[in-house]
């Protein structure tokens, strides 16, 4: 295997959270033996604050370190001195707009849309619409107990779907559902990253908690990548320490 791509919420970090510890030792154990690619609904303000923030890089390391924000729309690499945006594919206004009026009209029809919210549900992240139930910036707890069965974001995703054919609307973390243009998914970034990272598909191994039907890791198993499935960050440091690390050896930067 000569890459490992990872989702962020829920496979590296509780959702919207710092890496924990052990996941940041881990993954910088892993940088150095092969390139990571970190790929996640999120925007680029969380890479820097749940991921980079909490990575003590050194610029070889750095280099290695392929960043996908927004399910891979975006694109950051190191560039000496920095992370900086390679690309971005943004939403036409008029896509935003009507991704944003279906989002907050479904929504109210289906009594999904909560009045006592942390911060914005619906964001506009220029190649991303987003609507997060309880707002950006709502506890983890709240998050995990207002849909753990994926039953209300299925069926707010589903509405969304049928009102805007022309775009790609999925299931993203625990209350989110993201809407992107279409065929612009996870699996998008990671064919992108096959020339931006010069590595096959077929060394590469992904890593995510939502590779079920419908989930927003799911077009990277689909597209034919070695997949883990995982349930939150323990589960990724346990395939790490325990699968991934032991048959990779350490290796100089290039
Ligand atoms: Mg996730």
């Amino acid at each position: 295997m000569a890459l490992v791509a990872f989702d962020l919420d829920d496979t590296l970090a509780p959702s919207k959270s710092p890496l924990p510890q052990p996941v940041a030792d881990l993954l910088t154990a892993l940088l150095q033996r092969v390139p990571v690619c970190v790929i996640s609904g999120g925007q680029y303000g969380q890479f820097q604050q749940q991921l980079l923030a909490r990575l003590d890089l050194t610029p070889e390391l750095a280099e290695r370190l392929h960043l996908m924000p927004t399910c891979g729309t975006q694109y950051y690499r190191w560039d000496g001195e920095g992370f900086g945006q390679v690309y971005a594919h943004t939403l036409t206004t008029d896509e935003r707009d009507r991704a944003l009026a279906s989002l907050r009209r479904r929504a109210e029809e289906l009594g999904l849309w909560e009045s006592e919210t942390w911060g914005d549900v619906l964001e506009d992240r220029g190649s991303q619409v987003t609507f997060s139930a309880l707002g950006q910036q709502a506890p983890v707890d709240a998050k995990a107990a207002w849909d753990p069965t994926g039953e209300r974001k299925e069926r707010l995703r589903a509405a969304v779907a049928a009102d805007l054919p022309d775009l790609e609307v999925r299931s993203g973390g625990s209350t989110s559902v993201d809407i992107t243009r279409r065929g612009v998914d996870k699996a998008t970034g990671m064919t992108a990253l096959v020339d931006l990272a010069g590595v096959p598909l077929s060394d590469m191994v992904f890593v995510g908690d939502r590779l079920d039907v419908g989930g927003n890791d799911r077009p990277v198993a689909d597209l034919g990548v070695r997949s883990q499935a995982v349930h939150g960050w323990e589960d990724t440091a346990m395939y790490l320490a325990e699968v991934l690390l032991p048959h990779l050896d350490a290796r100089p930067a290039a």
